[in-house]
């Protein structure tokens, strides 16, 4: 079955007469628990809900597929309250005092963030090295955890994920990486070899810009077994009507990520052929140092782009005088939305530096507004 089919099917219940397509969504906190509560599978819902199940079961067989050698895999997913849930959930299962991590140095800024003010104090050694050039596969001697993100963000680095999974592998140290930006349908990490698959679903995954959450998913049932007890532990509760909106929003993701990523590349070639762009990154482009690489282990090269106007005045010009792109963070929404990076610090790029995340707008539309913005700039 092809993606399309397999992704919307994944979101209905199963087929009973008189019974709606697709269930709502739970709302509990205890369930009935007579006689042995092992008997049943819902006790209390910080331990799991039935939405997340119908969520999970989704996700599960997004994330599931083929290695490079023809050989099947299953995934299984647990969902959390935020993509950072998901991240910690990880670090917090697999990092003890005495362990190094390996990140790339350009990795998303809060995951950095997190194990730089919380893990490092403990007594956990953090190596960093950029995406970029697979640099990491350096670092990896001892190490316990190699963290990788590709395309990184916002500069959009690409590294090698299985090179880099096998190498992790040899070393003794368990992989995890965050696919946020392409989604499972863009891109398969367990597929390429690694251990964890995490992402935070608030952005393309269901690309409203409306909801906050997060998985993991994992090949191994023991790993599946640690994330589902550290969430239950630390209560990162995903909340049932977040996760049935999440359910129907997932339906339209090949739709959404299809459309969307379409845009991205017109768009990016479109800013190669303008004197007021200094660069344009973006993997879908035959200039972009890893695209060959993007190719092979991406399905889809996502919906962020990133280039560079002159200086901070111009990206604020360009902005403001755009009619279309909604000055906004994050990405992955229906709607384009673009922000001058470095106004948040935390990423080191320059002052005229530009994300952009295209949305599924009409293509002449965008390429109109953003051609009268950067006239503007002049
Ligand atoms: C947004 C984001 C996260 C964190 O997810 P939240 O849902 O905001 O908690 C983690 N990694 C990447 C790459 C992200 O873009």
């Amino acid at each position: 079955m092809r993606d399309a089919t397999k992704i919307i099917r994944s979101t209905l219940s199963r087929t009973v007469p008189g019974e709606p397509l697709s269930a709502g969504p739970v709302f509990a906190a205890p369930y009935h628990t007579p006689g042995d509560s092992s008997d049943t599978p819902y006790t209390y819902a910080r331990s799991h809900n039935p939405t997340w199940t119908a969520l999970e079961k989704a996700i599960g067989q997004m994330e599931s597929g083929q290695f490079a050698s023809g050989e099947s895999y299953t995934a299984s997913a647990l969902v959390f309250a935020s993509g950072m849930a998901a991240c910690a959930a990880v670090f917090g299962t697999v990092l003890r005092p005495g362990d190094v991590v390996v990140l790339p140095s350009n990795a998303y800024y809060t995951a950095r963030n997190l194990l730089q003010e919380h893990f490092a104090p403990i007594g956990v050694t953090l190596r960093m090295s950029p995406t970029a050039g697979n640099a990491q596969a350096e670092l990896l001697e001892g190490a316990r955890l190699l963290w990788i993100e590709s395309p990184s963000n916002p500069g959009m680095e690409i590294c090698d994920i299985a090179l880099l999974s096998e190498a992790a592998h040899r070393a003794g140290a368990l992989v995890a990486v965050d696919n946020t930006t392409p989604t499972p349908l863009g891109q398969l990490p367990l597929a390429l070899g690694a251990d964890f698959s995490v992402a935070s679903d608030s952005k393309s995954m269901t690309g409203h810009s409306d909801l906050l959450l997060g998985h993991v998913a994992v090949r191994d049932p023991k790993l599946h077994a640690k994330i589902d007890q550290w969430r239950t532990l630390t209560g990162a509760a995903l909340g049932p009507m977040e996760a049935w909106l999440a359910l129907r929003s997932i339906a339209t993701l090949p739709l959404r990520l299809e459309r969307s990523c379409e845009n991205a590349q017109r768009i990016a070639e479109f800013l190669t052929t303008r004197k007021e762009v200094t660069s344009v990154l973006y993997p879908g482009l035959p200039s972009h140092p890893g695209h060959e690489l993007a190719k092979q282990q991406m399905r889809y090269f996502g919906p962020v782009l990133s280039f560079v106007l002159q200086d901070k005045t111009a990206a604020e010009t360009f902005l403001s005088r755009s009619m279309l792109l909604t000055d906004a963070t994050s990405f992955g929404g229906v709607t384009t939305t673009a922000e001058r990076r470095a106004k948040w610090g935390g990423d080191v790029v320059p002052d005229g530096f530009i994300r952009m995340s295209v949305g599924c707008e009409a293509i002449e539309d965008l390429i109109e507004d953003i051609a009268q913005a950067l006239d503007a700039v002049r």
